[in-house]
């Protein structure tokens, strides 16, 4: 028998330690939280892009009766396909909102989002770097591979 280890490398870092392009991304996640639907769930999530033009777009989770909604993510990086189609995604800032405040711990994509993120990285042929925001610190990875070991791509 082999064992195989995984490790994924998480950076703790506080606001002010941030490059100011990841500053103004995590606000931009922050502030997506208020542009979301969500009478279901009531928990508002945001995410923030940052492009390699430099500009920045947003997402936001939409619910819907059926519960066949979108989270912020995916809501974001689709915005990214459709508006930009072939410009290539820098860094992510996912940031969560619930009971009158940004939750403490930051929130970690979910595993459709992991592998929606993960085709955009690999379409951009470089690491996408992920910041996931909490109330106090923030988790900044290196890629969304990081995120997504063992992960399923094309064959
Ligand atoms: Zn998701």
């Amino acid at each position: 028998m082999v064992e195989k280890n995984i490790t994924t490398k998480i950076q703790v870092i506080n606001y002010t330690e941030l490059e100011e392009s990841e500053k103004k991304l995590v606000d931009l996640a922050k502030e997506a939280t208020q542009s979301s639907y969500t009478p279901y769930s009531h928990f508002n999530v945001g995410a923030g892009l940052l492009l390699e033009t430099g500009e920045m777009i947003k997402g936001s989770n939409q619910e819907n009766a059926a519960f066949a909604g979108i989270c912020a993510e995916r809501s974001a990086i689709y915005n990214a396909g459709a508006n930009h189609p072939g410009v290539d995604i820098e860094a992510i800032a996912v940031a969560a909102f619930q009971n009158g405040d940004f939750l403490e711990e930051p929130c970690p994509p979910c595993g459709v989002c992991r592998q929606a993120m993960l085709e955009f990285e690999k379409n951009a042929k470089h690491p996408i770097r992920v910041l996931l925001v909490g109330r106090d610190k923030i988790y900044r990875l290196e890629s969304v591979a990081s995120l997504l070991p063992l992960s399923f791509t094309e064959f």
